[in-house]
């Protein structure tokens, strides 16, 4: 089973309704598929209200912004029951704080003179989960910068001039309410928080002993010898294996869906051990 455990719609900052996602997952042969949007599972909604569901597995999902070790880290709950109350209240309170986020953004992007940012804010719909993407193309649109590797470092990452502080739940309340809500907890990227390899293995300690269930060990551009020793960190904290391509959109090639490295033989997979009420159809 080629199983993608990692991607984003439109309601989050991808560019695909769900409907258009599925599609392009099963033409790029992917079996099963999580949808993990950003801190929402709106395009969870939107696809179970289709009638007309394809055949390929598609896993409720859905990617939580925390902070660990004094960073923001993404925590990917999979196999979640999306009606669980206590999570949807959590990822309520979570839009609500990104919306403050880039209202915050759009106020320091006022005091350097690019004034249009706060109004472009105020126009996005109540349902929008806002992420900072939506300003990077703000940005970029209004000739700001070039692209995002640009606009992240000169405005938005971490140290640019339109920066704010994280405001987001500890990772241990993110696994609690994964849990909690029935799914998997499992650590995103590890490698892409600009952590050095002694950081990295504290993160992962500190993810298994808040009772993570697995590690994401297999994405795209993700080094061969990178994967192995999160593999070994894997086994050391007894920590199940997943994949997947992080899709966002069709315009983004660095990032194709059903495309990264296999995973390791030797782990258990965080695939095997999900749970029946997490897949929306099969
Ligand atoms: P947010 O969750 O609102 O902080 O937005 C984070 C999203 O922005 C990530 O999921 C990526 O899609 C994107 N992102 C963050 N940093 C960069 C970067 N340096 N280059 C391109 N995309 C980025
Ligand atoms: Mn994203
Ligand atoms: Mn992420
Ligand atoms: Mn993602």
């Amino acid at each position: 089973m080629h199983a993608d455990l990692h991607s984003h719609t439109c309601h989050s900052d991808g560019s695909l309704s769900p409907a258009q996602l599925v599609d392009a997952a099963r033409d790029a042969g992917v079996e099963a598929l999580a949808i993990t949007d950003h801190d929402t599972v709106a395009g969870l909604d939107a696809w179970r209200r289709q009638d007309n569901r394809p055949g390929i597995r598609v896993i409720a999902g859905v990617e939580i912004s925390a902070s660990a070790l004094g960073r923001g880290v993404h925590i990917l709950g999979l196999g979640i029951d999306m009606d669980d109350p206590d999570l949807r209240a959590l990822l309520a309170e979570q839009q609500r704080r990104r919306r403050e986020r880039a209202e915050a953004i759009a106020d320091r992007l006022a005091g350097i003179g690019i004034t249009s940012a706060r109004p472009y804010v105020d126009s996005l719909p109540e349902e929008q989960v806002i992420c900072r993407t939506h300003l990077a193309d703000h940005l970029i649109a209004g000739g700001h910068a070039q692209d995002y590797r640009r606009v992240f470092k000169k405005y938005l990452g971490k140290g640019g001039r339109a920066a704010v502080a994280d405001n987001w739940i500890s990772m241990g309340e993110a696994i609690e309410s994964i849990r909690q809500a029935g799914g998997l907890a499992v650590l995103a990227h590890p490698t892409r928080y600009k952590l050095a390899p002694r950081q990295v293995s504290l993160l992962v300690h500190a993810f298994a002993d808040a009772g993570g269930d697995g590690l994401e060990l297999s994405y795209p551009n993700l080094a061969a010898h990178d994967q192995k020793t999160l593999a070994r960190l894997a086994q050391t904290h007894s920590l199940s294996a997943s994949g997947g391509s992080d899709f966002h959109s069709p315009d983004k090639p660095w990032a194709r869906l059903g495309r990264f490295p296999a995973l390791p033989e030797e782990l258990e997979t965080v695939f095997s051990r999900l749970p029946a009420h997490g897949t929306l159809s099969n």
